[in-house]
């Protein structure tokens, strides 16, 4: 997985994606809790210590199903009036979902089970640039961490620059074509 700074950046990004770079602050909690949650199952594999199953690490709480299922959980805890609006619901499934889309693209660890409960195959991405976050005693964790972050930083980091930027460069850019 990418780190949880990554993750939480990601949801920091889509809230700030759907609505002109100032995302309210439910609108960003709710974002960021979607995009973070899914790793809860980290205390399940914990607990359990069955690598391979349904709810092991990267399993249901990854899936297409739980996506939809936090991002309905967003829109009944934050945005209740606002149940029949396709951007809010848009936003949280996006947020919800970049967190398995961004594990898939992350170079290490196991597959994704995007698709339980109805196929347990595990999926990983054709390109996958971010390297994974490191694991408690899996060596030299400093450096592993630092190289980690730094792979976050470009491939999260910079599109989350522009699309924070982009709505003040627009308006800069609105301002210095008016007449004085
Ligand atoms: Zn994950």
């Amino acid at each position: 997985m990418p780190s949880i700074l990554g993750h939480t950046l990601a949801g920091l990004t889509i809230s700030a994606a759907f609505t002109q770079g100032k995302p309210p602050r439910r609108t960003w909690v709710l974002a960021t809790a979607c995009a973070v949650a899914p790793d809860l199952d980290w205390f399940v594999d914990f607990l359990l210590r069955s690598p391979g199953t349904a709810f092991s690490h990267r399993g249901m709480s990854h899936s297409l199903l739980a996506a939809a299922g936090l991002a309905s959980l967003a829109m009944v805890l934050g945005f209740r009036r606002h149940l029949g609006s396709p951007r809010h619901w848009g936003c949280m499934l996006a947020a919800a979902f970049s967190h398995s889309l961004l594990d898939a693209c992350t170079f290490g660890g196991t597959g994704v089970a995007f698709l339980l409960p109805f196929s347990s195959a595990r999926y990983v991405g054709v390109w996958q640039p971010i390297f994974v976050s490191p694991i408690p005693l899996s060596g030299k964790l400093w450096e592993w961490f630092l190289f980690s972050l730094g792979t976050e930083a470009v491939w999260i980091g910079i599109p989350a620059l522009m699309v924070f930027a982009a709505p003040r460069v627009a308006a800069w850019s609105r301002l210095r074509r008016e007449p004085a």
